[in-house]
């Protein structure tokens, strides 16, 4: 683990710093198969230890019954901000309903898109829609889903968000990295964790804090540590306290 990180940290420890860390290549690793991704027994004591020392929250993408399914009940911001689950009370944000209605919608005409590209699969998150490239070897197929995807966006008025293996149609405006922002603590500092192209908005809104990528792609994050470090990472963060 870069002793620059624990230096930083150590210097932010008794502000009582806010944590945000994302799930999928970060908390577990990334898999084909997305709907199978329990965290483990030792994700679920750092977790437990995590949360009881400080105010933890999990930033995904993923819906939020999915994740309180994998972990349990901790704070968690979902599908990148649509909505919030705090103290255990859901919060969705305005308009959210009308991105529902559209992606069950879509989701519901998807052999259109499924009969056209054979190998793609889709996943509806219930206010976005997840595209899901696992399986899509070709590259031409692949920068051919990613045009159609625009496309679909554009004519419903929503975001395209591009991450590891997967393009995603989401609420217009609504990423990371506001959500964040949004439920900040501003007197406090915050430690955001995350590995995908999505986190680097997070990065990006929060610049105060003290941002870490895991894994090797570009970053505006201000530390870098791989997927193996997280987890001694955070038990550092416990034994601290
Ligand atoms: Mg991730």
């Amino acid at each position: 683990m870069p002793d620059n990180i624990i230096n930083n940290i150590k210097n932010i420890i008794e502000k009582e710093p806010q944590l945000f860390l994302d799930y999928d290549g970060t908390l577990v690793p990334i898999v084909n198969d997305p709907s199978n991704c329990y965290a483990d027994n030792e994700l679920l004591y750092i977790l437990k230890k995590l949360n009881y020392y400080y105010e933890t929250f999990i930033v995904t993408g993923r819906p939020l019954e999915d994740i309180i399914r994998f972990i349990g009940n901790y704070n968690i911001i979902a599908l990148h901000g649509d909505i919030y689950f705090i103290n255990n009370k859901k919060i969705k944000t305005p308009d959210f309903d009308k991105f529902v209605d559209i992606c069950n919608d879509l989701y519901k005409h998807r052999s259109y898109y499924t009969d056209k590209f054979k190998n793609l699969r889709v996943y509806n998150k219930t206010g976005g829609l997840l595209f899901h490239l696992g399986n899509v070897k070709d590259v031409n197929e692949r920068n051919d889903i990613v045009k159609f995807v625009e496309d679909i966006a554009d004519k419903n008025s929503m975001d395209v968000y591009n991450g590891i293996n997967i393009v995603e149609l989401r609420m217009p405006g609504i990423n990371k990295g506001n959500s964040i922002k949004n439920i900040r603590n501003k007197n406090r500092p915050a430690i955001i964790i995350g590995d995908d192209i999505t986190d680097e908005e997070a990065f990006y809104y929060n610049n105060d804090a003290v941002t870490i990528k895991v894994g090797n792609t570009k970053t505006i994050a201000k530390y870098r540590i791989n997927y193996n470090d997280v987890r001694p990472l955070l038990l550092y963060l416990i034994n601290l306290k």
